[in-house]
């Protein structure tokens, strides 16, 4: 029988017994295989109806898009599960062949690595090759790591007075010590974060005071550190504020990214992550930043392995600190695209108790941030209020790409006229014609679903507002 001739059998066994799951999966499969992609998607599409969310489906579903050309569709299916911790890594892989597809280089890059380094034996030479040279890391915002303590901020009033000396147990290295992230100082202050007022005033109290007036907060039984979570959309600006807060403190900045805390599970996990708290606590004052934390921290009951389980208790003994004054100095600020995923342990008090919102931009906070953006180039006279209401629905990382699109074309016109010729207001309306921005409303969308369906502690109030499209 030829293969045609075997396809054609299948599919009028799918035909006849249109719910046999295991059926049109394999016909899809074989579609795909056989190259009949817009078979092949359609039956794919089929099988999903009768198995949501199945990974494998998907994968076959989004490889279907991917060979014809159609990258957004197949990240547009494979996003829900992307967002699930402990996704198989062969679906990043997929999304980052998706993602490059869209011209989308370092995402694509970002992508593949975290799914290699989760499981090595889904690595496609082809697409590492496609990939390489590594995109070069976004711009330094503070200098190369320095082993020595940061110095007392001479900043703005909010920094701290030179505060008391640390007569902390400093943590010293031992051959266990395996902690790949690296200790930064950061020159970015609140003033380099445009707008969100609410969000700098609720992190000055969490972060800044007690460590300008501990006296205050000992005579009132309250112990410096816990954590602040902070959530929103990608790309608003979360991981920004965290360093800024830790250089309005004056402290060292430790950035644990998604990468390390995957590496976590694969390694001797829990050993890695009390080497990075140890880090942080030999370099106190440190805010010690978890990004995407809600892949650590997802919820125990979501997890079937024990050992992630394990790696959020031990997550949590690092958060309490063995004695009262294992923490002190190093706050804890965790970012979360999805805090839903969050287990409710990490938002008991003394812990991230306080979830805080890094809302979308509105346009006079798009405004704020393209000044804040262009404020050391060369520059005509700037509206920047015009650009603002053009990129409507654009996140702080996505002004950013505008800003250097804009900047790069400038470039160019400048070394060809053999003379600096400044950014003008029509040049980022130009550039904001190029970037797609990142999908708010997709995750406004979700928001609204836990917030209507799944607010009941009412720790996601701070979003109504916003979901209810009042602001
Ligand atoms: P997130 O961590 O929420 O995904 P980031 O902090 O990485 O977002 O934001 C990406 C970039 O966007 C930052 O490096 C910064 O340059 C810019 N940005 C975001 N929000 C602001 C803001 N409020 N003010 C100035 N720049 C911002």
């Amino acid at each position: 029988m030829s293969d045609d001739a075997g396809l054609q059998a299948l599919r009028e066994a799918a035909r006849l017994s249109p719910d046999n799951l295991p059926l049109r999966r394999h016909l899809a499969g074989q579609l795909l295989a056989g190259g009949y992609l817009a078979d092949a998607e359609a039956e794919f599409r089929a099988a999903l109806a009768l198995a949501p969310r199945d990974a494998e489906l998907t994968a076959g579903l989004a490889e279907a898009f991917i060979r014809q050309s159609a990258h957004g569709a197949a990240l547009a299916a494979l996003e829900p599960l992307l967002d699930t911790p402990g996704h198989p890594p062969l679906l990043g892989v997929l999304a980052a062949r998706a993602l490059l597809g869209e011209g989308d280089q370092a995402q694509a890059a970002r992508r593949y690595q975290q799914a290699v380094s989760r499981d090595p034996s889904v690595s496609d030479a082809e697409l590492a090759a496609r990939l390489a040279p590594a995109p070069p890391p976004p711009p330094p915002q503070a200098p190369p790591a320095s082993p020595h303590a940061a110095p007392p901020s001479t900043g703005p009033s909010t920094g701290p007075s030179a505060g008391p000396a640390p007569a902390y147990h400093t943590p010293s290295p031992g051959p266990a010590d395996r902690a790949t992230a690296e200790v930064e100082h950061s020159k970015v202050r609140f003033a380099d974060v445009a707008g969100m007022e609410a969000v700098k005033e609720a992190l000055r109290v969490k972060l800044l005071l007690p460590l300008q007036q501990p006296e205050m907060f000992a005579a009132f039984g309250k112990r410096a550190g816990g954590g602040v979570l902070l959530y929103g959309p990608p790309g608003a600006g979360k991981t920004h504020l965290a360093r800024a807060a830790a250089g309005e403190l004056g402290a060292s900045f430790v950035n644990v990214g998604l990468a390390d805390i995957l590496d976590m599970y694969i390694g001797s996990s829990e050993r890695n992550l009390r080497a990075t708290f140890d880090l942080a606590r030999r370099n106190r004052p440190c805010v010690l930043f978890f990004d995407e934390v809600d892949a650590l921290a997802a919820r125990r009951s979501d997890m079937r392995q024990a050992h992630t389980r394990q790696l959020v208790n031990q997550f949590l003994a690092e958060l309490d600190g063995v004695d009262e004054h294992a923490n002190e100095g190093v706050l804890v600020l965790a970012a979360t695209n999805a805090p839903w995923y969050v287990d409710p342990a990490f938002r008991r008090p003394g812990r991230f108790d306080q979830p805080v919102l890094v809302p979308p931009p509105d346009a006079a906070a798009r405004a704020a941030i393209l000044r804040i953006l262009c404020r050391d180039k060369p520059l005509a006279e700037m509206d920047y209020d015009a650009v603002a209401r053009v990129a409507d629905h654009f996140v702080g990382a996505d002004l950013k790409g505008l800003v250097d699109r804009a900047v790069e074309a400038k470039l160019q016109q400048s070394i060809r006229a053999g003379r600096p010729i400044p950014l003008s207001t029509p040049d980022l309306l130009a550039a904001a014609q190029t970037i797609r921005p990142t999908a708010v409303h997709e995750w406004m969308a979700t928001a609204r679903n836990y917030v209507m369906h799944a607010n009941d502690s009412g720790a996601w109030d701070e979003l109504l507002p916003w979901v209810k499209g009042k602001r």
